[in-house]
This record gives C-alpha cells, structure tokens and sequence, in this order.
C-alpha cells in the first residue's frame, strides 16, 4: 500500500512536471527557444502572430512604416496561401517572416512527428512561394511545446522564437491602454514582445505604444537583427 501510494505521488508530480513544460515555452524542457537578444543595446523586438490578416495586417504596416520600425511577423502557412501579397508586403516593407504552423488548429498539441512535420514543411513552402525565402524561424502556436513537436524540430532545423513580454492582447476584455501599459511595465532592452496582428484592438495600440518606445530610447528591430542570425534558410 505504502509503495502504491508513493509510486502515484511520483507519476503526478512527472505529469504535473510535464504539462509545466508543455504549456510554459519558457521551461525550455522538451525544445530550447530563444526569447531575448542582446540587453546591451537599446533594442526590442515586436512580433505579430496569426497573420496575415487582410484587414489588420496592412493598418500594422503603415503603422511601423510611419514610426520607422522593423518586426517580425509569425504567419500561418493556410493564411499565407489566402493572401501572399500581404506576406510579399511584408518583407518589402523590411519586416521579417517567420512560421507559426500551417493551420494554427486547436488540437495541434496532440499531434505526432510526422504530422508536425508536414505543418511546418506546408508553411515554409507557403512564405516561400510568396517571398522567394525560406523561414527559419518559428514560434509555436500556443507557446505549447511538446516532445513531438521538439522531434520534429530537431530534424526541419528551425529555431524556435519564445517571448519576454505578452500583454495577452488576443483577449477581447484587453483595452489598447491596458495592452501599451502591460509592455511599458515590462519592456527591458534586449526584449521580443508577442502581439497579434489579427484584431483591431492592436491599431490603436500600435498608435499609441510605437512613439512611447521611441520616447524611451528603442528601437524596434526584427527577431533576426535582435538576436544576429539569418532569418531564412
Ligand atoms: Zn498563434
């Protein structure tokens, strides 16, 4: 009995240990993603997820383009097939392109080595046919990291893109005023910032945040620049 219970005291504390690394990219268990660059410049990265958006995506890039600032765009590999003249915009406009999976579903997380596989080969060809390029960054949908998907990984070479700061602006019960504040308080030299240029709450935000960065002495670089590596194969 009393080894019973102790060998159940252990297979949940594995499991808690587990999910902790599934959910929290930031564990670094099962994969090693990067989530800052240098702290000794004045440089942060922005990076937008679950683009392209045919409606917000354009807003965000008149919005750097105005401010005179660079970020990456973490797209999806279907929506990338919708609308490449949005991802081509993109890299014209200097920003880089990264893969954030091919269909972004809710039950990715579940998914084997193979079935990873094909989504991250699926968008690379999307951005590909779209820029001419080869991303090799990805940032996870979710940020949830699995066994798996760290096979899978290991074996397409991408590099994994984390966050420092997320003002979870998906949230529709976010303000803009709350997003900026959230990444005021938190924003460090060296920081990459997780937004989403997939609804509208992240115009007025952008509006407000970009100069209160330039104000504090940033610059907004991409992903690539921050960290010094090649953003494409
Ligand atoms: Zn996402």
């Amino acid at each position: 009995m009393m080894t019973g219970g102790i060998l159940l005291i252990i297979i949940i504390i594995g499991l808690g240990i587990i999910s902790w690394g599934a959910f929290n990219i930031h564990s670094n268990l099962f994969l090693s993603a990067t989530h800052q660059g240098n702290a000794e410049n004045q440089q942060v990265a922005l990076t937008f997820d679950d683009g392209p958006n045919p409606t917000y995506t354009p807003q965000v890039l008149e919005l750097l383009d105005k401010h005179n600032a660079k970020a990456t765009f973490f797209c999806i590999g279907k929506s990338v097939e919708r609308y490449p003249y949005i991802v081509k915009q993109i890299r014209e406009a200097g920003h880089t392109v990264g893969n954030h999976s091919y269909t972004h579903g809710p039950t990715i997380d579940l998914h084997r080595k193979k079935y990873w596989l094909s989504e991250l080969r699926q968008t690379d060809s999307a951005i590909a046919q779209a820029i001419g390029r080869s991303p090799r960054f990805f940032r996870p949908p979710y940020g949830v990291t699995t066994p798996h998907l760290a096979k899978a990984l290991r074996q397409s070479g991408h590099r994994v893109i984390g966050w420092r700061v997320r003002p979870y602006d998906t949230l529709e019960s976010r303000s803009s005023a709350r997003i900026v504040r959230t990444i005021l308080r938190k924003v460090k030299p060296g920081a990459i910032i997780l937004l989403h240029d997939s609804h509208s709450r992240i115009v007025p935000a952008l509006e407000q945040l970009l100069p209160q960065l330039r104000q504090r002495g940033y610059t907004l670089v991409t992903v690539a620049k921050l960290i010094d590596e090649d953003a494409y194969v």
